[in-house]
């Protein structure tokens, strides 16, 4: 039996026109020349194509992007941005596909398990007995001036994470 032919993808201008308004507003500008992509070093170690990414979202592919690991994987550190002829904001596009993606439901997990620590201790990276140990050779107190000795302020934090709805969206899908 012939295999039945691949369906071409059909655009979805929809969603292009709410990635430029959330955000993305240089995603026309990309021209696909790929300079991005030679220079991202998440590309080197994954199978994250930026370039690639930018065309679905340009094309309005959204189930190419918000439910992907790939998404996750840009480290934002901008060397695209630096490099690209047409002046696209290629992190900040990033950034927009994100939030869209954690309104939705998806979240990476690294990103999950930091915004988790984030949302109960107040920091990003825990504070571990080999940290401590750093802190007292240095003459510092064990633990900083922060939500970590501060119950107040930590208090403050919960509200805040709490009020913004930030608590559950980080515990999406
Ligand atoms: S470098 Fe800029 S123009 Fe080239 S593919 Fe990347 S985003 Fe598009
Ligand atoms: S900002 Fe993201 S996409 Fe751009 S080069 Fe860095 S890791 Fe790659």
């Amino acid at each position: 039996m012939a295999e039945e032919a691949k369906k071409p993808k059909i655009p979805n201008p929809e969603f292009t026109n709410q990635v430029i308004a959330e955000g993305a507003e240089t995603l026309n500008l990309c021209f696909q020349c790929g300079t991005c992509t030679g220079s991202c070093p998440s590309g080197r170690l994954t199978a994250f194509r930026v370039r690639k990414m930018i065309r679905r979202a340009q094309l309005g592919f959204k189930d190419d992007i918000l439910p992907t690991d790939d998404l996750w994987f840009c480290t934002t550190c901008y060397t695209c941005h630096e490099r690209c002829p047409r002046g696209v904001e290629i992190p900040d596009i990033v950034f927009t596909l994100r939030n869209i993606a954690v309104r939705e439901g998806y979240m990476g997990d690294a990103h999950k398990r930091v915004a988790g620590l984030l949302t109960k201790t107040g920091h990003m990276v825990p504070l571990t007995d080999e940290y401590k140990a750093i802190r007292k050779k240095l003459d510092l107190p064990e633990l900083p001036p922060t939500t970590l000795s501060n119950e107040k302020a930590l208090k403050e934090l919960k509200k805040i994470v709490s009020l913004t709805g930030f608590d559950k969206l980080v515990g999406g899908k």
